[in-house]
């Protein structure tokens, strides 16, 4: 195995390949504070790419809700006790060492690939999850964990933030097109690439063999069989918008299907500049700020060691030691951060789905004070600043302001839809 740079972890690690970036690498914010569960970006991707014969229980997006459901069936939970019985206790970090190289301090356990490697000839840890496991997609929807741990239990004295003791929450899911891809790094047949333009992976279907090493290996099984043509599939990170094909957004790049149609306005999509196998510093571009300057949106299951480019605000009301499962160590800045938001902060939340168009830059026009008050003990202030965002060309795509416009309906229509 190679000695590749994970930023994610604070550390090199072992991986099949020598270390390669793209020029541009696909990446997205989640906030989980605000879905809905509404599937509406479940829907787009699969009436969009997987609406064939063969492709019935393939959701290349998902959202599933925590910490019960998962697709396929305990995904992460299996994921996690592999990872547990190759290195019984060793999962912990060292948050102390931080650096713009090593954001979360440093990940001292070992990755599925280093866990793999000391095993024996599998290039990553992982299972082939049963076709009853990929049925259902939905399960255990809205259903709570309890105070004692029961499904559905209510807590008799009610429940406040930080943390509440009756929980659940929903998880959207797609292809992370990784850093290190766990497919690619397991398929014997090369089949498996990730695009130098915009680090987007991708399975060649000519060159597959339906061998599935990529389902068993990919950790967020996101790649996927499709029995009837006996090869693998996979979130293509709907290639042909983000290159702008679409006449829609007129040559520039744009969001994908599940982004573009996202109702809780959740979603956040750009791409960010790759320079010397990190992200190039660029405090313009709103995923870098979110991701790295604000540190308030992080990757999921950072220790598999793949570094996964779609990133989460985690939940504010969820007890910490299941985020920081999930998230890493920097889930209470993040959440501390996210709770009493920077007012640049406040500003880049208003891109959330603002426009079709792929926001590559930002600016901010200042605005006069609105509010002035505390959260949780400390000072808050918002202005009513106006942020813009720009399309790849350096052309304005949208423009809002953190208070929204108020209509007064003319009297003439008053009684009118
Ligand atoms: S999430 Fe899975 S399928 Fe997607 S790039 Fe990473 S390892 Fe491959
Ligand atoms: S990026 Fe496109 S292909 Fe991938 S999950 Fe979203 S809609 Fe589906
Ligand atoms: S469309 Fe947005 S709000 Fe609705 S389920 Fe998907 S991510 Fe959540």
């Amino acid at each position: 195995m190679a000695k590749v740079y994970n930023w994610q972890l604070g550390r090199e690690m072992d991986y099949r390949l020598e270390e390669a970036h793209p020029q541009w690498q696909f990446a997205a914010v989640f906030n989980i504070n605000r879905c809905i569960a509404c599937q509406t970006c479940t829907m787009a991707c699969k009436s969009t790419w997987t609406f064939s014969r063969g492709q019935e229980f393939m959701w290349w997006n998902n959202v599933e809700t925590k910490p019960y459901g998962g697709y396929p069936h305990h995904w992460d939970v299996k994921l996690l006790q592999l990872l547990e019985e190759a290195n019984p206790g060793g999962q912990v970090w060292n948050g102390g060492q931080q650096s713009d190289r090593q954001p979360y301090g440093v990940y001292q356990g070992q990755t599925i690939f280093e866990a793999a490697a000391a095993d024996g000839n599998e290039n990553a840890l992982g299972y082939l999850p049963t076709d009853q496991e990929w049925t259902s997609p939905n399960l255990y929807e809205d259903t709570a964990k309890g105070p004692q741990g029961a499904p559905n239990e209510l807590h008799s004295k009610g429940t406040q933030l930080p943390e509440h003791n009756t929980w659940f929450f929903y998880l959207q899911r797609i292809c992370n097109h990784c850093t290190y891809p766990a497919c690619l790094a397991a398929c014997p047949r090369n089949a498996i690439y990730k695009r130098p333009e915009d680090g987007i992976v991708l399975i060649d279907q000519e060159r597959c063999r339906g061998y599935r090493k990529c389902v068993e290996q990919c950790p967020y099984k996101k790649s996927m069989y499709r029995p009837n043509m006996r090869v693998s599939e996979k979130c293509v990170g709907c290639y042909p918008r983000v290159e702008g094909s679409d006449p829609l957004t007129e040559g520039v790049p744009m969001e994908s299907r599940c982004m573009a149609t996202c109702v809780g306005k959740i979603r956040l999509q750009s791409l960010v500049r790759i320079e010397d196998g990190d992200w190039a510093e660029d405090a313009s571009n709103p995923l870098y700020f979110l991701v790295r300057k604000e540190k308030v949106a992080l990757p999921l299951y950072p220790q598999f060691g793949t570094e996964p480019n779609i990133y989460y605000i985690p939940p504010r009301w969820v007890p910490r030691p299941h985020l920081r499962q999930m998230f890493g160590p920097g889930v209470d800045e993040a959440i501390d951060r996210y709770t009493n938001p920077s007012r640049e902060l406040q500003a880049v939340l208003q891109l959330f789905r603002a426009s079709q168009k792929i926001i590559f830059r930002y600016e901010i026009e200042e605005g006069e004070k609105v509010l002035d008050t505390e959260i949780n003990g400390r000072p808050f202030q918002m202005h009513n600043d106006t942020v813009i965002g720009f399309d790849r060309e350096g052309n304005e795509a949208v423009r809002l302001s953190l208070q929204e416009p108020f209509h007064i309906r003319p009297e003439q229509y008053q009684n009118s839809i």
